[in-house]
């Protein structure tokens, strides 16, 4: 399998030293939404995580608001999006055959309504939560994506733990190297998806986490723990779900984790790629 470390939303959210832990606090930050696009030899494109779809990008405002777009950075100019990533690549939309979302947040699951053919891999408990969001929920997700009715496979059942973790395997029409660990806390069924790469194994950790240090035990820029605990479903579980990624990632064994949102993990995975 051939594996792309892609951004497919580049953001750039307010005051950059609080987010990014260098600069200053009026500049803005640089934020990725790090997604996979995984060529297999027999399962066509496997794509996890989405960012922002080809609507989102020529709407944003419209789409999600003045204000998160402001906050957040949200680009109206030179928008990517997986579809450009993909004509890149030399690869059609057509080819995306499967999609794996973490979560289905609107940087993350922008793009399904580009790729309605494609089987999209989600926890019951998300997909729920999506479609049926409470009122607190209600900003994190725009209906719009799932207008087109997405094909959903949807998962609840745990298989046989993976490194301690409970796992979602055996993903409907995929091979054994792709499988999920459940691991609610920023939302209600977030999950991180592991791709058992000839390297190793990659887990994509979605916004588990935010900032590298939070598992490299370097320190942490002082606006990501205020803003994770503002956004979390439930944020009696960051602590825990943080020190359990810490130890997976102190496990060594060829381990590589990564936050959908870190820009230094993207650019070493990108330039680590064959
Ligand atoms: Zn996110």
């Amino acid at each position: 399998m051939r594996i792309h470390h892609v951004d497919c939303a580049s953001l750039c959210p307010a005051a950059r030293r609080a987010i990014n832990g260098e600069g200053s606090l009026l500049e803005r930050g640089t934020m990725p939404a790090h997604c996979l696009i995984v060529e297999t030899k027999t399962h066509g494109v496997v794509v996890v995580d989405t960012g922002f779809g080809r609507a989102d990008a020529a709407d944003p405002d419209g789409r999600f608001g003045r204000l998160y777009c402001q906050l957040v950075g949200v680009r109206r100019h030179r928008p990517v999006t997986l579809l450009s990533h993909l004509r890149r690549l030399g690869l059609s939309p057509e080819d995306v055959r499967h999609i794996i979302v973490t979560h289905l947040d609107v940087d993350h699951a922008g793009a399904l309504p580009d790729f309605p053919h494609a089987i999209v891999h989600v926890h019951q408990a998300e997909l729920e939560a999506a479609q049926h969001p409470t009122w607190r929920e209600r900003s994190r997700y725009s209906q719009h994506h799932w207008a087109h009715g997405p094909r959903w496979q949807r998962y609840d059942a745990e298989g046989e733990p993976w490194r301690g973790f409970p796992a979602v395997r055996q993903l409907v029409g995929l091979p054994p190297e792709f499988l999920c660990l459940p691991l609610p806390g920023h939302s209600r069924g977030h999950w991180l998806v592991v791709v058992e790469s000839a390297e190793g194994p990659l887990v994509h950790c979605g916004d588990a986490y935010f900032h590298r240090g939070t598992v490299e035990g370097t320190p942490v820029p002082w606006g990501i723990p205020p803003f994770e605990a503002l956004i979390a479903s439930d944020r009696r579980r960051l602590a825990g779900n943080h020190e359990r990624l810490r130890e997976l990632a102190r496990s060594g064994q060829g381990i590589r984790l990564f936050s959908a949102h870190d820009p230094v993990e993207l650019q070493r995975l990108a330039a680590a790629s064959p």
